[in-house]
């Protein structure tokens, strides 16, 4: 029987973040980063296991309390240079089939939630190619030049923006990882294979912790969700 997995890349250092502790530790909401979307995976009946990627010299994973997750959840220090290279390893360490189910997803995107989660499973479910969470991009997208003022004006219709969870089938993903390396997210390396991935509709609450400003509105929001007044 095909299984779902999730693997969570968390070898990155978030230099954009500034400060010494790599970005999935910093706390919110009374936890380290990384904490709130392993417990939004471990908590999904659909998902088998959920492997997180870390670097090989993390000295900070060990140091937290995972014992909530009990088996559901497998660190393996296998990172890599880069985010594919620490997906790539993963995939590679954590043996699975080829005709299972992989949902990579940022271990700074602490606020997806259970609804967006069952979504891409049941949108994805029976898709030969797989895809992701995905926004229609809201803003105007100006294009700068070497001056920093507008070069031009981006036409926005058809654009989206990519987030995570990315969920394909495992075989896939290896051979368009191997294929396309140098990829920001799973789906560009599944896009060089000439596929064309499903964009399901998720919520800007799922964005990505990228900048210092971001870290409030993420405790906002999951402060909420422990109160238990967004329904999930
Ligand atoms: O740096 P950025 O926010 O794009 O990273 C996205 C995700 O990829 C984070 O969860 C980060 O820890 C992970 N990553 C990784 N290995 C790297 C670089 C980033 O697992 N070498």
């Amino acid at each position: 029987m095909t299984e779902y997995f999730a693997l969570v890349p968390a070898a990155g250092s978030g230099s954009r973040m500034g400060g010494e502790l790599p970005k999935q530790y910093l706390p919110l909401a009374g936890q380290p980063m990384i904490y709130h979307a392993l417990a939004t995976l471990c908590a999904c009946a659909d998902i088998s296991t959920v492997f997180v990627v870390l670097s090989p010299d993390d000295a900070q994973f060990h140091q937290y309390d995972w014992s909530d997750f009990g088996d559901k959840l497998q660190p393996l220090y296998c990172g890599g240079v880069t985010r594919a290279e620490s997906v790539m390893n993963g995939l590679m360490a954590a043996e699975l089939e080829p005709d299972d189910w992989v949902l990579v997803h940022d271990a700074a995107r602490p606020c997806l939630t259970q609804a967006q989660l069952a979504r891409l499973i049941a949108e994805l479910c029976e898709d030969t190619v797989g895809g992701i969470l995905a926004v229609p991009v809201a803003d105007t997208l100006k294009r700068a030049n070497a001056a920093q003022r507008v070069a031009h004006t981006e036409d926005r219709e058809g654009l989206w923006q990519a987030q995570t969870p990315q969920m394909f089938r495992t075989g896939l993903l290896l051979q368009a990882l191997a294929t396309a390396p140098k990829v920001t997210d799973e789906a560009s390396a599944v896009e060089a294979l000439g596929l064309h991935p499903k964009l399901v509709e998720s919520e800007t609450t799922n964005f990505k912790v990228t900048y210092p400003q971001d870290i409030k509105l993420a405790e906002l929001l999951l402060t909420e969700k422990m109160h238990g007044r967004s329904g999930n």
